[in-house]
């Protein structure tokens, strides 16, 4: 009997680090995957802009080509449009290691935060626009005053308010609102669009994360404007949650205490 239990718990440690090492290889094997999706979906974004780019700068140079008003103007505008997706993938994938550089430092100041939506939102209509869509406010929080690092808490709000125009195919409706709550401040932001599974809305806040694809939707992208929302969220020690339906929207709800509150 003494014999046996020296056996009985070498045969217990050994059967434990096999199972660790089979956990550590399917981990590592699933990071060797998000990491190759995330190259191949970066590679895809970046060189499709640049390939138009280069191609409407060579007809702009091509003596063959007829220089109408209307072609220079279709050209230039296709240059400048692309341009602009380029560094706006560019930007998403900067906004993070931004934040991690600066060792999750933030320049907090006193913000109205229904001023800085309005602001933004006045700027982000065009593209709601854009896609036919329509914009509905409600910015009526009657505190709206928090101590936020204005540049990242700008990016959070633009990143929700381009998934929602990202993820809603057509007649988008984006709905923004602010209310307080319990000493909090609440900004929702709210689509219509193609929603979210209950079993994957946990794990959009995780880095490079996405919604398999398949015929849920075919938007590219990196899976890290979530994670960045849920880090500076965090940072400044506010709360972000989602409430979302297959095909009939979802909801980002931020809440922030405010300034009397901090
Ligand atoms: P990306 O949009 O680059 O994939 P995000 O981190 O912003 O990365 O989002 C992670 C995933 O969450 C997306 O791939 C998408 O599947 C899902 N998602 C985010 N916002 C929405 C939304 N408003 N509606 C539906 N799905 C969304």
């Amino acid at each position: 009997m003494s014999l046996l239990l020296p056996w009985a718990v070498l045969s217990v440690i050994l059967l434990i680090s096999c199972l660790l090492s089979i956990i550590l290889i399917f981990r590592q094997r699933r990071l060797n995957e998000i990491k190759n999706d995330f190259v191949s979906n970066m590679t895809h974004e970046l060189k499709t802009p640049v390939s138009t780019i280069s191609l409407a700068a060579q007809m702009l140079g091509d003596p063959a080509v007829s220089k109408t008003a209307e072609t220079l103007k279709y050209y230039t505008r296709v240059i400048v449009d692309e341009t602009k997706r380029l560094s706006f993938h560019i930007e998403k994938v900067l906004q993070m290691s931004t934040f991690e550089r600066g060792n999750g430092n933030l320049k907090l100041t006193e913000t109205d935060v229904n001023e800085l939506l309005n602001m933004i939102l006045d700027n982000f209509w065009v593209k709601v626009h854009a896609k036919h869509g329509q914009l509905r406010t409600e910015i009526q929080a009657t505190d709206p005053f928090v101590l936020v690092d204005e540049t990242h808490f700008t990016n959070v709000l633009y990143n929700l308010m381009d998934n929602a125009v990202k993820y809603t195919p057509t007649n988008l409706v984006l709905t923004v609102k602010t209310w307080n709550e319990k000493g909090n401040l609440c900004i929702s932001i709210q689509d219509n669009g193609v929603g979210i599974k209950k079993e994957y809305q946990k794990r959009i806040f995780d880095k490079f994360f996405r919604v398999p694809t398949g015929n849920v939707h075919n938007v590219k992208g990196f899976g890290l404007g979530l994670a960045y929302v849920k880090q500076i969220v965090d940072a400044h020690h506010g709360t972000i949650k989602v409430e979302s339906e297959v095909n009939i929207g979802t909801k980002f709800i931020i809440t922030l205490p405010t300034l009397k509150n901090n």
